[in-house]
């Protein structure tokens, strides 16, 4: 199956997609334009209406169209049409290219779940991108490295690298009671369902049970698929399990 997304630079969408288990290929190149195979300086001129985008080739019964666009999402700033992060002008705008009625579907879900400026498109022509901006981040990591740092998420990083804790009370997800699911901040699988959470009385999101695959180290729990740190689980929580998973907001993505 493919999937096409647009959403800034397109050097920093390959380099997390393609840690995704189930991702068979990325590819980046140009879309959503008038004319025929543009090249690097004329999309980047604004002047041939591309976006920088990404083509990934992946296999759907190990990694769903919903995982890869939370992962998308997480990625991006979604509330910006004129650029991303430091990058400025219409070809890094967020675009959503859908290749069947179902991506478009789920993908009319995620943009309704909340204010964005995402735009929707079926897929036309993919044109790649010159071999020199093929896997970007493996040939110049060290530029690559500078340059994505502007997009990282310092908190974000603390919490699920170095396994550091959020503070209770201040942060999204404690009070959230609202019908939906959360997905893992690494790689966008489904982790927890509204269904699953009770007020812990401790400050920070708690579930009963887990509905995504994670890994224990003792007490400590992570993403398996990304090995992302997102929080530790007690055997004090209520009926019917008895656990408590305690999460870190900032680990996890709600998605209505
Ligand atoms: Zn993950």
């Amino acid at each position: 199956m493919e999937a096409i997304f647009a959403g800034g630079c397109f050097w920093c969408l390959q380099s997390e997609f393609d840690k995704v288990e189930g991702v068979l290929s990325t590819e980046v190149g140009y879309t959503g334009g008038s004319v025929e195979a543009p090249t690097y300086e004329a999309v980047c001129s604004g002047k041939t209406g591309h976006a920088e985008a990404m083509r990934v080739m992946y296999d759907p019964k190990r990694v769903s169209y919903g995982d890869l666009l939370a992962l998308f999402w997480i990625n991006i700033e979604p509330n910006r049409d004129d650029g991303q992060f430091h990058d400025r002008g219409s070809q890094y705008r967020p675009i959503i290219f859908y290749s069947n009625e179902e991506q478009k579907r789920e993908a009319e879900r995620v943009v309704k779940s909340e204010p964005n400026k995402v735009a929707l498109s079926p897929a036309g022509p993919f044109f790649a991108a010159e071999e020199e901006h093929q896997k970007y981040y493996k040939k110049n990591p060290e530029h690559y490295s500078a340059y994505h740092g502007a997009r990282l998420n310092r908190e974000r990083e603390r919490v699920m690298r170095e396994e550091g804790t959020e503070r209770p009370f201040k942060n999204a997800y404690w009070d959230c009671k609202e019908q939906g699911v959360y997905r893992c901040a690494g790689c966008g699988q489904k982790l927890f369902l509204s269904e699953d959470k009770f007020d812990s009385g401790t400050g920070w999101p708690s579930f009963t049970s887990v509905v995504g695959e994670v890994g224990y180290n003792g007490e400590e729990v992570h993403c398996k698929r990304c090995k992302g740190h997102l929080g530790h689980v007690f055997d004090d929580g209520p009926p019917p399990t008895g656990k408590r998973y305690c999460i870190n907001s900032i680990a996890i993505h709600f998605f209505k």
